[in-house]
């Protein structure tokens, strides 16, 4: 008789007291109906509410119910690694705590997964229920990623997916602290399929990312995949050495021909500020990658778990 194959459904939750108590029993509801060995494992992401308490109550009822808690918020990249890192089973789901990704599609992914496809990642049809600002913003980044990185980072495409374990052990392989999880999972390849699903809006509560955080989200992402802005501040430079060039070259000409009444502090003033604020913006964009050196360099861990309890797997996989 062939092995049952086994599935852990992932989920970074983050003060998610109030959205909780609607997912879990959806979720519990999905894997039942699964015919496979499914378990969950919660990661509680440094929550200040009850998150952790109600997640324990879940792991205490139902011994297909795992729970982790890093020792502080570490970010749901983290969180996420922190996750996948102990999933020992064939496939790997991850979603969100707040009900986004709704779990009832899980059958599909799986049923995806074992057409082949190694990873199944869900790409959304609608954005719905975003202000104009957010659907701007999102499109602006996507735009710019393309165009600055070679790895093609899909548009629209959250961390709800479905991976197999191949490329969860391809995954751990890649222990950067800068983590930018959209990217780091399409750079690792294998066959991915698209997914496209409507996003729901939030069961309870309120996000976590806010545009300060979504900015920095963008800055991690372009600076994890792409150096082309160090280049930029070189062709930038060369732009303008050229024209200073031409420049100089004119008033040479110009005050050797008609003499030089003293004349052009306007000028001066206007060359000096944009020079120095051209400056200032390379010297800017080298320290944010000299930066991620140095907290690369120092080698911390990715998180600190404090508690775990992982789910209890009836038929574990063979381990050579
Ligand atoms: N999250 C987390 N750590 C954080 C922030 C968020 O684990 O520091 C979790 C959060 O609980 C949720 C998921 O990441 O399960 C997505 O967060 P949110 O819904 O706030 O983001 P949005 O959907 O608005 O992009
Ligand atoms: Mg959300």
């Amino acid at each position: 008789m062939p092995r049952t194959e086994l599935l852990t459904v992932v989920i970074a939750a983050h003060n998610e007291e109030a959205a909780l108590p609607l997912l879990h029993p959806r979720l519990m509801k999905v894997l039942d109906g699964l015919d496979l060995e499914a378990s969950v494992l919660y990661v509680d992401d440094g929550s200040r509410d009850g998150t952790w308490e109600l997640l324990r109550s879940f792991a205490d009822a139902d011994p297909r119910v795992g729970v982790l808690r890093l020792a502080r918020n570490f970010g749901k990249e983290a969180a996420l690694t922190a996750g996948l890192d102990q999933v020992d089973a064939d496939a790997a789901v991850v979603l969100d705590a707040d009900g986004q990704d709704p779990p009832e599609l899980i059958p599909e992914l799986v049923a995806r997964w074992r057409e082949g496809w190694e990873v199944v990642y869900g790409t959304r049809m609608s954005r719905d229920g975003e202000s104009w600002l957010k659907r701007f913003t999102a499109a602006a980044f996507y735009r710019v990623m393309d165009r600055l990185s070679d790895t093609a980072v899909p548009r629209d495409t959250g961390d709800f997916r479905l991976m197999s374990r191949p490329v969860l052990e391809a995954l751990r392989q890649l222990r950067e602290r800068q983590r930018f999880m959209k990217g780091l999972f399409a750079w690792v390849g294998f066959r991915q399929l698209a997914f496209p699903y409507a996003r729901e809006p939030r069961l309870a509560g309120g996000s976590k990312f806010n545009y300060w955080r979504l900015w920095n989200l963008a800055l991690e992402g372009i600076t994890s995949f792409s150096t082309v802005p160090l280049r930029l501040a070189t062709y930038v430079g060369v732009l303008t050495a050229l024209l200073a060039f031409v420049w100089g070259l004119w008033i040479v000409v110009r005050t050797l021909a008609w003499g030089d009444p003293v004349q052009g502090w306007p000028t001066m003033m206007t060359v000096i500020l944009f020079l120095g604020g051209l400056q200032l913006v390379a010297l800017g964009i080298i320290g944010e990658y000299l930066g991620r050196l140095y907290l690369e360099a120092k080698q911390r861990p990715l998180y600190l778990v404090a508690e775990m309890r992982l789910p209890a797997q009836a038929n574990p996989l063979p381990h050579v």
